[in-house]
């Protein structure tokens, strides 16, 4: 999923746990895990990452997504939402720590990470491997479940 997807996840269930710092960024991984088990039509795009035929596109996707992440966090933070800033941070900490570690992974074959990118795309690839929807269908489906979040959050 969208990076911005996973920290409003993050924020969301950061926000109903004021103070709970820890278990905020535990449970951020977690529902990073949970999350991208929904299919949300990246599955096309990373097997062509990987083959090397979609480098370019795959790299200036994880871009964009990245810069909007930032641009939501600014506004979550500059909305006067009642909360806990540092447990929220924690919760889109955690919520975007997995794919975080994939990146290096991918970027640097850390062997110390095989394992957590093997974990992390057994959850994303639990349904989506057998049937995902389009990229723009998943693009669609998120931008809709994260205006949800953030009526929520704001
Ligand atoms: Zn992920």
């Amino acid at each position: 999923m969208f990076l911005t997807t996973h920290a409003a996840i993050g924020a969301l269930i950061a926000q109903q746990i004021p103070g709970q710092h820890f278990l905020a960024f535990t449970l951020g991984i977690v529902s990073h895990f949970l999350s991208d088990v929904v299919p949300h039509g990246d599955t096309k795009q990373y097997k062509d990452y990987v083959s090397g035929r979609g480098v370019k596109k795959a790299l200036a996707y994880v871009i964009i997504d990245a810069a909007i992440a930032i641009y939501f966090i600014l506004f979550l933070f500059n909305a006067d939402i009642p909360t806990n800033r540092l447990t929220v941070s924690l919760g889109i900490a955690g919520g975007i720590l997995p794919d975080l570690l994939v990146a290096v992974y991918e970027v640097w074959r850390v062997r110390g990470l095989r394992w957590f990118h093997r974990l992390h795309f057994f959850f994303h690839n639990l349904i989506s491997e057998k049937k995902d929807m389009t990229l723009a269908s998943g693009f669609a489906m998120q931008v809709m479940f994260l205006a949800a979040l953030l009526n929520l959050i704001v």
